[in-house]
């Protein structure tokens, strides 16, 4: 079967899955006290995944990956309903850090942490921000102050975390700290007493479970086997992680925008004002053609740097551009949908309010797009510098 068959079937598959099985839990009132799905309706709604063969739908049998234009094709549909990537596998952290183990980790470690994270029964977190405060790493990871150093046959791991995704819960922590040596990365099985959770501070969003902790890191002792690679090599791990992880939030919150969209277009559709209905208004008629333009553009932005990270390159100018435009296109469609839908669009009455919330931190989280502009600058800059030469 050629590849793009395959994953139209996988696609297709996962869309009829998410909007059959996983919409219909919209309305579950289990949340935690941030808001978010319970563990225990994760681990339902996973069980209907499983058995609808749609679980990790982006990792075959045999362990590899789909190319990253397919993975575009599965996740974008899993993103339909805000549940959808949570329930069948494919959310943020996990998927980047069963692309990153599935790369680097080595066969104990893919056993003992990839296989349970594949498998879905458990989540992971992501160690890598830290706060302000302690003026440690934000979007500048050189900042990087968490430390490690080598006792024995231990790594001592000391330091203070935040914005930690899904840490309270998580079984699998990837945890980013510096030696003399360089970054390091490490697996940690979780919780740990020497990782005590601090703080989970009210955010914006409401669809992760854990919320995004601060957590501090007390003496943490990692067996030196559960390093990641080799010492000093932890922003090059970061960095084959980056690229596919940033387009990965890209494709789901594509999938949460078309859906808000479909929801906007129904209610411009129905609802009258002025003798006419909304659609027929040149003010809201126009909102909705912004919105299928901007759609196109992001789905053509994912797909034209997806193709680059097929191709073998690590795609960091590439994905700092996609990022940025489809983040920032997103925010102005889930903006419209609100707006097409007046007092109902700020309501819990339907999705568009928990997707115009959620959409907007994206624009900070995997860099923030100033960040990605300045490095775009800074190329332009070397670039033009290497052509005088
Ligand atoms: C919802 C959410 C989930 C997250 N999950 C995780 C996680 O699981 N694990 C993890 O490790 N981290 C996580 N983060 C942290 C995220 O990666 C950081 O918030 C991000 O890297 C920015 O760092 P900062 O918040 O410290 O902002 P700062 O570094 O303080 O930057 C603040 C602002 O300064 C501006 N800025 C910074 N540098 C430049 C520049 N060079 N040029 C122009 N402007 C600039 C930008 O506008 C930026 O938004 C998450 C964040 C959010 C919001």
């Amino acid at each position: 079967m050629s590849s793009p068959e395959r994953a139209r079937l996988i696609a297709d598959k996962v869309e009829a899955f998410v909007r059959q099985s996983i919409v219909p839990y919209e309305r579950d009132p289990r949340r935690d006290h941030h808001g978010a799905p319970t563990d225990e309706l994760v681990m339902e709604m996973r069980e209907k995944a499983r058995a609808a063969g749609v679980l990790t739908p982006h990792i075959l049998a045999d362990g590899s990956h789909l190319t990253q234009r397919e993975t575009a094709m599965v996740l974008t549909r899993s993103g339909l309903s805000p549940l959808g990537p949570l329930a069948c596998n494919t959310m943020a952290p996990d998927e980047g850090n069963m692309y990153l183990l599935g790369h680097v980790g080595s066969p104990d470690i893919k056993q003992r942490f990839l296989n349970p994270l594949i498998d879905g029964r458990v989540r992971s977190a992501f160690f890598m921000t830290e706060p302000a405060e302690d003026d440690g790493a934000g979007s500048d990871p050189s900042m990087l102050k968490t430390s490690c150093r080598l006792d024995g046959n231990h790594w001592v791991v000391n330091g203070r975390k935040c914005f930690i995704t899904g840490a309270e819960g998580a079984r699998v922590g990837i945890v980013m700290a510096r030696a003399e040596e360089g970054a390091c990365m490490f697996l940690v099985d979780l919780p740990d007493p020497a990782i005590r959770i601090e703080h989970v501070p009210n955010t914006i969003d409401s669809s992760m479970p854990g919320g995004h902790a601060t957590v501090v890191i007390d003496n943490l002792r990692v067996p030196a086997d559960q390093m990641l690679g080799e010492a000093g090599e932890g922003f090059r791990y970061a960095q084959i992680r980056l690229s596919p992880a940033r387009l990965s939030h890209c494709m789901r919150w594509l999938g949460a925008c078309i859906r808000a969209n479909e929801i906007a277009t129904d209610y411009a559709n129905r609802r009258q004002a002025f003798g006419k209905t909304l659609v027929d208004h040149e003010g809201v008629g126009f909102m909705l053609a912004e919105n299928l333009i901007d759609i196109k553009q992001a789905e053509l932005m994912i797909d034209w740097c997806a193709g680059v990270l097929d191709s073998g390159s690590l795609g960091t100018a590439e994905s700092s551009m996609a990022k940025v435009a489809v983040s920032e296109a997103l925010m102005r469609i889930a903006d419209r949908c609100v707006q097409v839908m007046g007092g109902t669009g700020v309501t819990d009455a339907t999705i568009v309010e928990q997707v115009f919330r959620e959409v907007r931190a994206f624009r900070i989280y995997d860099g923030p797009t100033e960040v990605h502009k300045w490095s775009l600058a800074k190329k332009i800059k070397r670039d033009w510098l290497a052509a005088q030469s």
